[in-house]
């Protein structure tokens, strides 16, 4: 029997109509209205059309949304005053620099510079440690959005085998902890691990973060797996997939997303779930209606 299809950008539209039937009823009584800024170094194509993608959902569901570009030449020094300024700036509650960055500016440092309390990707390390321990803190966005697909499917996580392909700082490691707080016995694998096969066939559920075009194939999944492909990748025709092998897979899976319309649209969607959160106005608004 063939999987049933995770949409996660039916699940993403259906977060977005209801924060933005929540700002409505906001609308005129907020003192400080949801605001977040997007900075974005060079003019890389894709970073253009995540940035923007971003800029789109703001503007769908009522976030006060700002585009912040600098040049490549622009000094580490100087860079991080902008994110100074922004971190004063009460107006601001969300701060989301978009990957890569040049050499010159290292991503990581760059992280732990924006204010805690307003890093809506969730990647300080303050909020890293936070998922670590499984208290509320703002979670990355792309695991949040995994973990929200997962819960679509009424997955039982207790006792549950979870297999995660890749260890990123970003995807891999915070899911990872994530599924291990859930209750599932979590396996990380990376470039290294040995025989990679014999570990997703045991694979309940199974997680690919790794940017590589069929890398999972049917004979590496288990039967009824619930299985997440976060991956990006462009094939030969230059059409967007994932890193597994969708059509195969479907058919041995119990569960499994898209690639497009899979994590992309829910890791948007927890981006403006965290911006609308660590502003806090509209919670405190809605409890007083
Ligand atoms: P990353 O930082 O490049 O990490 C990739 C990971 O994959 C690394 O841990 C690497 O292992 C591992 N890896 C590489 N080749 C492997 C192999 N043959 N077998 C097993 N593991 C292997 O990438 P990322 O930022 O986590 O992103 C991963 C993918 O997800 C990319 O395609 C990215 O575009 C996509 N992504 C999608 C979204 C979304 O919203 N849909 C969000 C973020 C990322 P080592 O550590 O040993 O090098």
């Amino acid at each position: 029997m063939s999987a049933k299809i995770l949409n996660g950008k039916e699940i993403a539209d259906g977060i977005l109509a209801n924060l933005k039937k929540r700002i409505n009823k906001c609308n005129g009584s907020l003192a400080r209205h949801p605001k977040l800024v997007v900075i974005q170094v060079g003019d890389d194509p894709a970073s253009t059309i995540y940035v923007n993608k971003k800029h789109e959902a703001c503007q769908e569901i009522g976030i006060t949304s700002e585009i912040k570009k600098f040049p490549e030449t622009i000094s580490y020094a100087d860079f991080l005053m902008e994110i100074g300024k922004l971190n004063k700036d009460d107006k601001v509650h969300g701060i989301l620099v978009q990957a890569p960055l040049p050499k010159h500016l290292s991503h990581k440092q760059v992280y732990e510079t924006i204010a805690v309390e307003k890093d809506v990707d969730g990647w300080h390390p303050f909020n890293h440690g936070k998922n670590l321990l499984g208290k509320k803190g703002i979670p990355p966005a792309t695991p949040k959005g995994i973990m929200t697909l997962l819960e679509h499917t009424e997955v039982d996580f207790i006792g549950k085998n979870a297999v995660v392909i890749g260890r990123s700082n970003i995807v891999g490691k915070p899911i990872a902890l994530m599924l291990i707080n859930a209750g599932c016995t979590v396996t990380v694998c990376n470039s290294k691990t040995k025989s990679i096969k014999e570990f997703t066939k045991n694979a309940d559920i199974l997680i690919s973060a790794v940017g590589k075009i069929n890398l999972i194939t049917a004979d590496m999944v288990k039967k009824g797996a619930i299985v997440i492909d976060v991956g990006m990748n462009r094939n030969a025709e230059g059409k967007l997939c994932g890193d597994v092998d969708f059509e195969k897979v479907k058919e041995k899976a119990s569960w499994i997303t898209p690639v497009p319309k899979g994590v992309g649209p829910m890791t948007i969607a927890s981006l403006m779930q965290n911006t609308i959160n660590t502003c806090g106005e509209i919670e405190s608004c809605l409890l007083s209606k």
